[in-house]
C-alpha cells in the first residue's frame, strides 16, 4: 500500500498517519519530522532549512525531494505525510515511483475549515520530555504528573506562521486534489470528526478493514 496524505496543517495528518500505520503496517514517513530531526541534529543541511521551517515557508523542492526519496524504495508499503506539497513535488514523486516500478494507490485528503485549524494549532504544545502533544484548552499539559515537560510551542505554530502555512496550503498543495482526482485515486475525508472516526473513514475509503473505535 502506497499512500500520500494531503491536508492543511492541523487537520491531523501526523496523528492519522501514525494510527493508520499501526493498523496497516505501512511505514509512516513524515517530511516535517525529517526536517525537524535535521534541524535538531544541527547539521549543515539543518542550518540551511531552519529559517524556512520557523517562518512556515516550504523548504526548496530539490532539498525536500532529496530528503524524501531514499525512503520510498526502502519499504514496499508506506504513508507519506507532508509530501508532496506542490505539483513539482508530485511530479518528482511520480518519477521516483516509476524508477522503482511502483504505483501510488491512494491520495487521501483530510479536510477542515481554516478557523478550526488555527484554533487547533495555536493551542498546541509538545512535551520536550515525552514528545506527547497537548492542547491548552482541549487536552491541557498535566500539572505535577508523570510528564513534567517543559511544554513548548513549535516555532511554526505561532499565529503568523500558521496563517502563512495555510496560505501556502491553499495556493500550492490544495490543487493536488485535482492532480490526484484526475488519476482517479483521490479520496476526501472530513477531518473535523473525532480521531477514531476519521481513522475509520480513511481506512474504509481505502478499502481496508476499519475495525473498532479505538
Ligand atoms: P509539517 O510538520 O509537515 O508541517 O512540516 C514542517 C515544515 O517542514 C514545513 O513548514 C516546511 O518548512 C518543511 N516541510 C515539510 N515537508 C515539506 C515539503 N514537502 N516541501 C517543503 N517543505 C516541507
Amino acid at each position: 500500500m502506497r499512500v500520500v496524505l494531503l491536508g492543511p496543517q492541523g487537520a491531523g495528518k501526523g496523528t492519522q498517519a501514525q494510527r493508520i500505520s499501526e493498523k496497516t503496517g505501512a511505514e509512516h514517513i513524515s517530511t516535517g519530522d525529517l526536517v525537524r530531526a535535521e534541524i535538531k541534529a544541527g547539521s549543515e543541511l539543518g542550518r540551511k532549512i531552519k529559517d524556512y521551517n520557523d517562518r512556515g515557508e516550504l523548504v526548496p523542492d530539490e532539498i525536500i525531494i532529496e530528503m524524501a526519496k531514499p525512503y520510498l524504495s526502502e519499504t514496499e508499503s508506506w504513508l507519506l505525510d507532508g509530501f508532496p506539497r506542490n505539483e513539482a513535488q508530485a511530479r518528482a514523486l511520480d518519477e521516483a515511483l516509476q524508477e522503482i516500478g511502483r504505483d501510488l494507490d491512494w491520495a487521501v485528503a483530510l479536510e477542515a475549515p481554516d478557523e478550526e485549524l488555527v484554533m487547533r494549532l495555536s493551542g498546541r504544545r509538545q512535551s520536550q520530555a515525552t514528545g506527547k502533544i497537548y492542547h491548552v484548552e482541549h487536552d491541557p499539559p498535566p500539572e505535577g504528573g508523570d510528564d513534567k515537560g517543559p511544554f513548548i510551542q513549535r516555532e511554526d505554530d505561532a499565529e503568523g506562521a500558521i496563517r502563512r502555512r495555510l496560505e501556502i496550503y491553499h495556493e500550492h498543495t490544495e490543487p493536488l486534489k485535482d492532480y490526484y482526482g484526475e488519476k482517479g485515486i483521490l479520496v476526501t475525508v472530513d477531518a473535523t470528526r473525532g480521531i477514531p472516526e476519521v481513522t475509520g473513514d480513511v481506512l474504509r475509503e481505502m478499502g481496508q478493514p476499519a475495525e473498532g473505535g479505538t
